[in-house]
């Protein structure tokens, strides 16, 4: 393998980190999953499509911005047979010089979005939490990766509609 592969940054990756306060969260309903490292489209039993809220810094050196905050990163939650789930969480572009960020992620918004959805998924009755200080902005299709992979809840869609995508 050449030692050069620097171009092929991905337009998602997954945050097993954030396993242990799933998992605690879920506890407390009885439920028990295992993150899955896996990511895989064709064996998953089910997946949902919804968003996170975080925070992006550029990484290319000679790039001004401050980095960007996010209220609709896009991410795609599975969950497997043998009790196990994982969440792509898509990468944003950045507006000044077009370069791809990974995200650091609001937990407390990632945990909310992954315990409903599992919970949902058990038939466990889940309220749906509101979030206050929404974002107006209209949606940026051409820097995020979610729409490019088809997988944002945001994609073409009413701005306003955010919230309902529990
Ligand atoms: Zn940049
Ligand atoms: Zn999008």
């Amino acid at each position: 393998m050449p030692p050069k592969q620097k171009r092929t940054y991905p337009s998602w990756s997954m945050f097993p980190e954030h396993h242990v306060s799933v998992s605690e969260e879920l506890a407390k309903s009885g439920l028990h999953y295992q993150f899955n490292e896996d990511d895989d489209e064709d064996s998953c039993s089910q997946d949902y499509d919804t968003n996170i809220m975080g925070r992006f810094r550029c990484r290319r050196g000679n790039c001004k911005t401050q980095g960007w905050s996010s209220k609709r990163i896009a991410i795609t939650i599975r969950r497997y047979q043998s009790t196990s789930y994982n969440v792509r969480v898509y990468h944003q572009r950045c507006k000044s010089c077009n370069g791809l960020s990974r995200p650091e992620l609001d937990v407390q918004s990632y945990v909310d979005r992954i315990t409903y959805r599992l919970k949902k998924w058990n038939g466990i009755p889940v309220e749906t939490p509101v979030y206050s200080g929404q974002s107006k902005a209209p949606h940026e299709e051409d820097l995020c990766e979610g729409c490019k992979n088809g997988r944002c809840t945001q994609s073409g869609g009413p701005v306003a509609t955010f919230p309902d995508y529990w």
